[in-house]
């Protein structure tokens, strides 16, 4: 699949995951934004996006910004949604992992508005709360809002299995430089040296069983999205 493909498919995914929350009695709104946070994740091909999005609109000088808080603390992911659904299938120990809001708000927060909201991530989207996490301190999640996120989650790696996860700033850090762009629109780029952890595919779903009935819905509209003849 070429990276246009698999923006395509993105997009789609966006959107089934958008009618699932778009029936959630959500709190979330404009200018809420406490759960913007330098900890931020996103695969490569979300990263492409943004930077390509960036350049296009002119708004180059915002990897600067990112690339400032690169000596900072935050959320830098040791393994990637798909490899924790096989530890998990296969009842093995999960890595510790820790991300603590107080490391910072994102970087591209600017007046509590979101300079690139339309091209955000999956990781900023499927962050949702039926409260105001202002005042509770926290999200307030269903469980099966984090199965869907989780599913949603594992499917754009999949579609992206040739590619990295990481922190927004370290991502977007890489894909800032056109040689990294064009190596990874020919699946050759290389992070060595980097935070970023490789992607995998799909090999099992994390889908608790009391999930599965209220899942299948979402499970039928991903795998309906069809990819676009060249
Ligand atoms: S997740 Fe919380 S902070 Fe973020 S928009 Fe929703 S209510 Fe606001
Ligand atoms: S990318 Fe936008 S929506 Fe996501 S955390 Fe940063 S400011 Fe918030």
């Amino acid at each position: 699949m070429d990276v246009n493909t698999k923006l395509v498919v993105l997009d789609k995914i966006y959107r089934v995951y958008d009618d699932f929350t778009g029936k959630l009695d959500l709190a979330c709104q404009k200018y809420c934004a406490h759960c913007c946070t330098c900890n931020v994740t996103l695969t490569t091909l979300e990263g492409y996006r943004i930077a390509r999005h960036l350049i296009s609109s002119g708004q180059s000088s915002l990897f600067e910004k990112l690339q400032a808080v690169l000596s900072s603390k935050r959320f830098q992911p040791v393994v990637t949604t798909n490899k924790l659904a096989e530890l998990c299938a296969l009842g093995k120990d999960l890595p510790l992992e820790s991300s603590d809001p107080a490391w910072g708000p994102c970087p591209l927060l600017k007046n509590d508005e979101c300079l690139i909201y339309l091209q955000r991530p999956f990781g900023c989207r499927c962050m949702v709360s039926k409260h105001n996490c202002r005042e509770t301190g926290y999200a307030d999640m269903d469980t099966l809002v984090l199965t869907v996120n989780n599913v949603c989650l594992q499917y754009m790696e999949h579609i992206d299995a040739h590619g990295f996860t990481g922190n927004l700033s370290d991502v977007l850090d890489v894909m800032a430089k056109e040689q990294n762009r064009q190596h990874y629109k020919s699946n050759k780029l290389k992070v060595a040296g980097t935070s970023l952890i490789a992607n995998r595919p799909i090999k099992v779903l994390m889908i608790p069983p009391e999930h599965r009935h209220e899942v299948k819905p979402i499970l039928d509209a991903l795998n309906r999205i069809q990819v676009p003849m060249k």
